[in-house]
Formats: C-alpha cells, structure tokens, sequence
C-alpha cells in the first residue's frame, strides 16, 4: 500500500521525506502535517493521504502482545523493518518484496490459482511457500517448482464476513483427501493447512471453526503420511476499533483454538493485511465544486430534514480512486470537515457551526461516483477541505487514474516514539532470527 516515494512535505529537520530512514524522522503528528501540506501548495490544490507509520507499530505491538505465537505475513508491503513476513498475490509483488531485501523466507505465495510464469519466477527466486486449493494447481506446482512448500487452502465459513473470498477459493474439507492424495502421488511436499474467514470478518466463533477444519485437515495428511508442520490462519482480522468486533476479542477466541488443537512444534503464520494499515491513513480532499439544492417549493432557506440533500460537494478524490473501496471493499465514506476559509476544525473554535443534509461527489463524470449520499457537513464553500480516517485499507492501491485524475499522493510520518518503534523491531528481529 505504501509505496516510498520522494514527497515534498518536510521533516522537523527540514530534511525531505526521500529515503526510508527518513521516513521515521519524521514525527509531526498527523493534522500538523496535513495543516503543513495544505498551507504549503499554494496553487496545488490535489488530493493526499498521510500515512502514519506510527499507528503501524502500534498495531504491530498490539499483535505481537496478543498472538504471540503466530507470526504476521502481512498481505501487502508497508513494514519492511519490522521483520514480518509477506504474503504476496503475484510476481509483481515477490519481486517488490524481494527488492526491499525481503528474504525469500519471509514470504508465501499465497494465491491459490497462479499463472505458469509466476510459479517458475518464485522458483528462480527461492520463494518456497505456496498455497494451493485444486489438483491443476499440483500439476502446475509439478512441473515449475517441484521443490516448493505447499499449504493446502480449505474452505470454512465465512458467511460472518463482508467480502466473502471463499466464493473463489478454498478447497471444501471433503475434497482434501483426494487433493492430498494427488500430492502424495505427484510427490510434492505439503507442509500445512491455510484459511482465510473472509476480509473483514465479524464473528470471533469463525476462528474457532475455521481452526477445527484446519486440524482435521491436519489428521488427514497424517493418516496419509504426511508431516505437517505449519497452520495458516489468514487474514480477516478487524482494521480498527470502530468494527462491529475489536481485535481483542479476534485474539482471545484465535489464541485459545491454537492451543488447544495445535501442539507447539506446529508454526502457526497469519497474512492480516487490513489489520496493519486501515487505520494508519487519513485522506484530505479539497472541495472543487458545489451545487446547492434548494428545498422543493421553498424559499432560499436551506432544508434540513427533507429528502433532497441541502448541498452537493465534488471533491477531487472518487470512486475510480482511493475510494473504489466503496465498490470492492463493501466499505462507507464518512466525510469529516478538515478547513473553511483557511481555518482547520481541529483548531477548534468552529464546532458550533450549523450542519446540513449533504452529499458528497468524487470528481470524475459518472454518476456512480457518489461517496457518502446523506451526511451531515457545515456549509462549506469550493476550495474548503474535507478528510476521511481510516482510509489504508484496499484504497490508493486499487486506484484507476479514469478520466486523468492522478492518484493522491502519500506523505509520512511517524507519530509512535522512537523508544517504543525500537522495541518492536528488536523483538520481532529476534523473533524472526535476523
Ligand atoms: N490473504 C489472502 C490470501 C487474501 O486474499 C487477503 C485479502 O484478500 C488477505 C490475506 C488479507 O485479508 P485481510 O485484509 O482481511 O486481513
């Protein structure tokens, strides 16, 4: 999700955000740098997230504290230093990975249905660890990476989360047998059972089943003469503490379901992606144009309870770009005023402004680029700013750049304490053995 590029917004030290290092020395908190960008453009008026690499530390902490027997292989690339592992989808990202001085090690494969020239590059490049969930998938496996490490991915329930993954993948538990049987004949190696419970899952019961399945997957590959020694639990793991279910409560059901059907010597990994960066981006897009719409057979007074919304606000990010969430990530917009006129709301002294029914437009000429409907905004007039929390997850990294609006940039900063970043680097690097 975070790609590192060379962003213009300066440190404390005035030195730009152009390296990695760099990127943690920066430690404004996050509406100072928004305030700081938005000052600065002047004539720039575009779209931008800002990444707190802070907030990632803290829920690496919050992971490491609370599961501290499964080691994260987060689903996407913004942790490099904190010596996780990576679970990538493709060549593009094994190669990324592998760019970033990830070990080969350190990352599954973990796409159950994968294109020939993908399987023969993580070949060549030592990637060992794959998932797969269907008998071509072993042929394939056969014949371009004999050697690898494969994780047979089962179905379980997953009718308790929003986006449903197991419509696509996932062997159902009764064919693993048979699916077992064909590796044991083709002569692959299977080292584990994986599941996924769906993106964003609300139901910490789904763990618990999901675990049992992966134990009498477990039992199966034994009887067959397999050794198995590693469990995958997925992702699905709850991006924020505003979910219908807090992390906590993922922990405590996942943890318990561990220990009581997997003995220690079994490695248990999980691939949580919205888990790790949800929460760590705020996107600031500034107000380009307005209509305002006028209360059916009134005067020029503003509705505030009828149908029509009161103001229509187009802003300059939309659905074609960070918010495709809203398509594919069964995910709502909550707009939030962030500055009118030059003055920022987290100034304070503009709480009491009156609000309105409003909706909220992205910028390109579709229609279905509507963001939020009816909410409940102050007048705000073109060139005013609007912000959205909690926009890291399955956003800018699905971007479209349809009609030629660029994808917004991202500027960093870093606002957990250097003590505490430390800390948890050294642990997961002992961890990890690095
Ligand atoms: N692992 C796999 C194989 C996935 O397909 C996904 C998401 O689609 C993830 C992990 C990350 O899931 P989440 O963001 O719900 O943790």
């Amino acid at each position: 999700i975070a790609t590192i590029n060379a962003q213009t917004i300066k440190c404390e030290d005035g030195k730009p955000q152009n390296t990695f290092a760099n990127l943690f020395r920066c430690t404004n908190s996050v509406n100072d740098v928004i305030k700081q960008h938005i000052q600065e453009q002047n004539d720039d008026e575009d779209p931008f997230l800002v990444c707190d690499i802070g907030q990632i530390v803290r829920q690496h902490i919050k992971w490491v504290t609370n599961l501290p027997r499964v080691e994260p292989f987060y689903a996407v690339k913004c942790n490099v230093t904190m010596g996780t592992g990576f679970d990538c989808a493709s060549k593009g990202e094994i190669s990324k990975m592998l760019s970033y001085g990830v070990p080969p090690n350190k990352i599954i494969y973990a796409n159950p249905c994968k294109q020939n020239s993908h399987i023969r590059f993580a070949a060549a490049n030592g990637v060992e660890m794959m998932t797969f969930d269907n008998i071509d998938e072993l042929y394939k496996v056969k014949k371009y990476h004999p050697n690898a490490k494969m994780v047979l991915r089962v179905l379980t329930d997953d009718s308790n989360s929003l986006c449903k993954l197991g419509l696509k993948f996932g062997a159902s538990p009764s064919a693993a047998r048979e699916l077992l049987e064909k590796a044991k004949e083709l002569e692959i190696n299977v080292i584990g059972v994986s599941f996924h419970v769906g993106s964003g899952c609300f139901a910490a019961s789904a763990f618990n089943d999901a675990v049992i399945v992966a134990r009498n997957v477990f039992d199966i590959g034994k009887e067959l003469g397999f050794d198995f020694t590693l469990l995958d639990v997925g992702g699905g793991f709850p991006g924020s503490d505003s979910e219908n279910i807090s992390f906590g409560e993922v922990c405590e059901v996942l943890r318990n379901a561990i220990d009581k059907y997997f003995p220690p010597n079994v490695r248990v990994i999980a691939e949580p992606g919205r888990y790790y960066s949800a929460s760590a981006f705020t996107l600031a897009s500034q107000i380009i144009a307005r209509r305002v719409v006028k209360r059916d057979g009134g005067d020029d007074g503003f509705a505030g309870l009828n149908d029509h919304p009161s103001y229509m606000y187009y802003i300059n990010e939309g659905i074609y770009a960070s918010f495709n969430s809203l398509m594919f990530d069964h995910q709502h917009a909550y707009p939030k005023p962030l500055a009118k006129n030059g003055r920022f709301f987290f100034d304070g002294g503009m709480n009491n402004e009156t609000e309105f029914n409003c909706s909220v437009w992205g910028p390109t000429c579709d229609s279905l680029d509507c963001l939020a409907k009816n909410c409940l905004l102050p007048q705000l007039d073109v060139g005013d700013w609007l912000y959205f929390e909690e926009m890291g997850a399955y956003t800018i990294c699905a971007a479209s750049e349809f009609n030629g609006f660029q994808k917004s940039k991202i500027l960093y900063t870093n606002t957990e304490t250097t003590e505490l970043l430390r800390i948890a680097i050294a642990e997961q690097n002992k961890k990890m053995n690095l």
